[in-house]
């Protein structure tokens, strides 16, 4: 088994019924040209010389609301990846065709011409499961249409993923912490976390500007996301992203908002702070380590060190090794040495 990985296809924005407050989708796919069916022949022909785990590998149509789009250009995009799954066409070899649409743009014929088609895979953009956030953001559809669609996509047999977002206009965190206890509640097999990020040209930049939205502190929503991580995790949900695709578009565009190029990482960081912070609890001035899988030292660390620096303002040093036999993202304390006042 390889590693699972998309060939992406940005399809930017086409078909929308609305905008959304907080979408600039061609800022966000970093691309302004709508694919032919001959750029998805080019793309898929170019991975399968080059990708080596064909099997574990997915053509994704990501960017826009794919089953929004005018049927007959949607069909020859479907058509011409097609070719490229197992199974399907001559080139068969990719193990399926991912894509993401708006749970409102999810009907019985759609799903049967997108199974036909060689789709495995069906993402929704559900962003808000209250009425009240989606409403504010001029989302077009409710908490019960991702409930609906996901259950007829489930019963197509499609994968189902769910894409939310954190820190919309109008939302609280009890508001984030409530749609993830719903995305959980439908269970996905997969999830991605998006914070927000204010794009200009949007709504929300428009909003932002006049000082109606207000962001909440970044580490605010690192601790949030860090929350959501862990409980996706702890319910069977994997959480395929974290964070906003890192495209220079993005760098460009940004007004505001939570952008980081490794967010995830300061999440998974943050866990690990709360590990230690929970193995030391009681502790006064000392000096512990800490072993960690090999490939989780800098997150435990923090980035830029944070988490070191984080437990010096307590008077504790914290030292960290690596050890294969600790579970990734998991820290055991092998040594502290506490030290008299
Ligand atoms: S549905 Fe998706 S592509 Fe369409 S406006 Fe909203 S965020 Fe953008």
């Amino acid at each position: 088994m390889g590693r699972h990985s998309n060939i992406s296809i940005f399809v930017p924005h086409i078909g929308c019924p609305n905008i959304c407050s907080f979408c600039n989708q061609r800022t966000i796919s970093g691309c302004t040209e709508a694919p032919t069916p001959e750029d998805v022949r080019r793309i898929c022909t170019l991975a399968a010389e080059q990708i080596k785990y064909s099997e574990d590998t997915e053509i994704a149509f990501f960017g826009g609301s794919f089953t929004a789009i005018d049927k007959s250009y949607s069909s020859e995009l479907l058509n011409a990846a097609r070719d490229f799954v197992a199974g399907f066409g001559e080139k068969g070899i990719f193990k399926g065709i991912r894509l993401s649409t708006r749970p409102d743009c999810i009907d019985d014929n759609t799903l049967d011409m997108l199974k036909q088609n060689g789709v495995t895979a069906i993402e929704l953009g559900a962003q808000s499961m209250s009425n009240k956030v989606l409403t504010a953001n001029n989302r077009g559809h409710t908490a019960d249409d991702v409930v609906k669609a996901s259950e007829m996509i489930r019963e197509y047999g499609f994968e189902l993923g769910l894409q939310m977002m954190v820190g919309l206009y109008k939302s609280t965190a009890e508001d984030e912490l409530n749609t993830m206890r719903k995305i959980i509640s439908i269970s996905p097999d997969t999830v991605r976390i998006y914070p927000t990020v204010v794009l200009a040209g949007t709504r929300l930049a428009e909003l932002y500007m006049k000082g109606e939205y207000v962001l909440a502190p970044f580490d605010e929503i690192v601790d949030l996301c860090a929350d959501m991580l862990m409980e996706f995790e702890a319910a069977g949900i994997r959480v395929i992203k974290c964070g906003i695709h890192a495209s220079d578009g993005v760098n460009g565009e940004r007004v505001a908002g939570y952008y980081h190029p490794a967010f995830r990482e300061l999440c998974e960081g943050r866990l690990m702070r709360r590990q230690m912070e929970k193995a030391l609890a009681g502790f006064g001035k000392c000096e512990t380590e800490f072993a960690v899988n090999p490939s989780c030292i800098s997150r435990a660390m923090g980035h830029k060190k944070e988490n070191i620096r984080y437990f010096l303002q307590k008077e504790i040093t914290v030292k960290v090794r690596g050890d294969l036999s600790v579970p990734k993202l998991k820290c055991k304390l092998v040594n502290s040495l506490e030290a008299e006042r």
